[in-house]
C-alpha cells in the first residue's frame, strides 16, 4: 500500500469534525484510493471526546484508514502534515466585540501557523473556523509555509448557490457551471451568477434582477442563519461536505470548462488588495489553485465585490493593530 497521507483536523470533537472525519476515513477527501492517517487536534478539555471519536473511527473498519492519533499540542499534530483542516475556532459569544473575537482567534491561529512550519513540503491548509478568511490570514502571516498553501472555505457558499440555482431552473446541480463567490465568508459575500452556464449555455439574461438582489443573494449569504432557525443547530454536515469538496478539488483539479470558489491569498487580481484572503473564481490543476482571469465585472458586481473586500480590509487592519499579522 502507498504511504498514508497525514491529515490533521483541528476541533475534531466538534460538530463539523464529527461529520468530516468519517468522510475522510472512507477515502472521499483525497481520491484514488489513497490511504490516510488522521491526526486529531483538540483543546485539552475536548481530548477525551476526540478519543471517543477515534474509537468510532476504528469501528468503521475503513480499509483506507491507516490509524488515528489524538493531540492537544499543535506542533506534534502538524509534524509531517500533508493536509491541515483548521476547523476549531473561538465562536462569537453574546456581546463580544469583533476585536475580541479576532484576538481570541489570533490566540489559536497564530500558534497553528507557527506549528505548520513542521508540516510536509506539500502541505495544503483549509481554514473552516470563523472568521475563516482572517483566521487564514493570521495563520499564513505567522508561518514560513508558502502563502499559496493557505485557503479559507467558501465552497459551502458556492454549493448553496448551486443548489438554489438548480431549484430555480429545475435542473440538477451537475448541469450548472461557472458559479462564483467573491469576498468574505460572511453576510457581505457576493454570490455572482454573471458567468453561470446551464448545460454550457449562459443564463444571466434569464435572471430577474429583483430575484437576484432580493432573494438569491441574501438567501445564499444568510443560509447559515436559516439552517440554525430550522434545524435548531448550525450547519455541520454540509460544512463538512464542502470542506471535503474543497480539498478534493484542490488535489484532483476542477472539471474541464468549469471553475469553483475558494478564498485564497490575493495577488491583486480584480482590484482585491494583495495579501487579503478573499474568495475568487478559481481553477485547480496539479495541486494549485489559480484565479480565473479576464472576467468582465459589471458596475453591480464591482460594488458588491468592493463591499465584501472592504470588510476583509477592516478585519486585516484590526488584526494588524493586535500584532497578529
Ligand atoms: P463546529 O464544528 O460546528 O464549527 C467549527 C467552526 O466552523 C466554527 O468556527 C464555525 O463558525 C465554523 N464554520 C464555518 N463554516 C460554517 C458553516 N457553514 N456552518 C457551521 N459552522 C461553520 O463547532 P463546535 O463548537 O461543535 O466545535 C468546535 C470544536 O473546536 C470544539 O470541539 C472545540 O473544543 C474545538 N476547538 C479546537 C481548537 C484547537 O484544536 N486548537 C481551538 C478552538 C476550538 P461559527 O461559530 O461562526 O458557526
Amino acid at each position: 500500500m502507498a504511504s498514508p497521507v497525514n491529515v490533521v483536523v483541528t476541533g475534531a470533537a466538534g460538530q463539523i469534525g464529527y461529520a468530516l472525519l468519517f468522510r475522510i476515513a472512507s477515502g472521499q477527501l483525497l481520491g484514488e484510493g489513497r490511504p490516510v492517517r488522521l491526526k486529531l487536534l483538540e483543546i485539552p478539555q475536548a481530548v477525551k471526546a476526540a478519543e471517543g471519536t477515534a474509537l468510532e473511527l476504528e469501528d468503521g473498519a475503513f480499509e483506507l484508514l491507516d490509524g488515528v492519533d489524538v493531540y492537544d499540542d499543535a506542533s506534534k499534530a502538524f509534524d509531517g502534515a500533508n493536509v491541515g483542516l483548521l476547523v476549531g475556532a473561538r465562536p462569537r459569544t453574546k456581546g463580544m466585540e469583533r476585536a475580541d473575537l479576532l484576538e481570541a482567534n489570533g490566540g489559536i491561529f497564530k500558534p497553528q501557523g507557527e506549528a505548520l512550519n513542521g508540516a510536509a513540503d506539500d502541505v495544503k491548509v483549509l481554514v473552516v473556523g470563523n472568521p475563516a478568511n482572517t483566521n487564514a490570514l493570521i495563520a499564513a502571516s505567522n508561518s514560513d509555509v508558502p502563502k499559496d498553501r493557505f485557503t479559507a472555505m467558501t465552497r459551502l457558499d458556492h454549493n448553496r448557490a448551486l443548489a438554489q440555482l438548480a431549484n430555480k431552473f429545475g435542473v440538477g446541480v451537475g448541469q450548472i457551471s461557472r458559479m462564483t463567490i467573491w469576498g468574505n465568508h460572511s453576510a457581505s459575500q457576493y454570490p455572482d451568477v454573471t458567468n453561470v452556464l446551464i448545460d454550457g449555455k449562459p443564463v444571466a439574461d434569464q435572471v430577474d434582477q429583483g430575484w437576484l438582489t432580493d432573494e438569491f443573494i441574501p438567501r445564499v449569504a444568510k443560509r447559515g442563519a436559516e439552517i440554525i432557525e430550522v434545524r435548531g443547530a448550525s450547519s455541520a454536515a454540509s460544512a463538512a461536505a464542502a470542506a471535503v469538496d474543497h480539498v478534493h478539488t484542490w488535489i484532483n483539479g476542477t472539471r474541464e470548462n468549469d471553475w469553483t470558489s475558494a478564498a485564497i491569498v490575493s495577488d491583486g487580481s480584480y482590484g482585491v488588495p494583495e495579501g487579503l484572503v478573499s474568495s475568487f473564481p478559481v481553477t485547480a490543476k496539479d495541486g494549485r489553485f489559480e484565479i480565473v482571469q479576464g472576467l468582465e465585472i459589471s458596475d453591480f458586481s464591482r460594488e458588491r465585490i468592493d463591499a465584501s473586500v472592504a470588510e476583509l480590509g477592516e478585519e486585516r487592519e484590526a488584526v494588524k493593530k493586535l500584532g497578529l499579522v
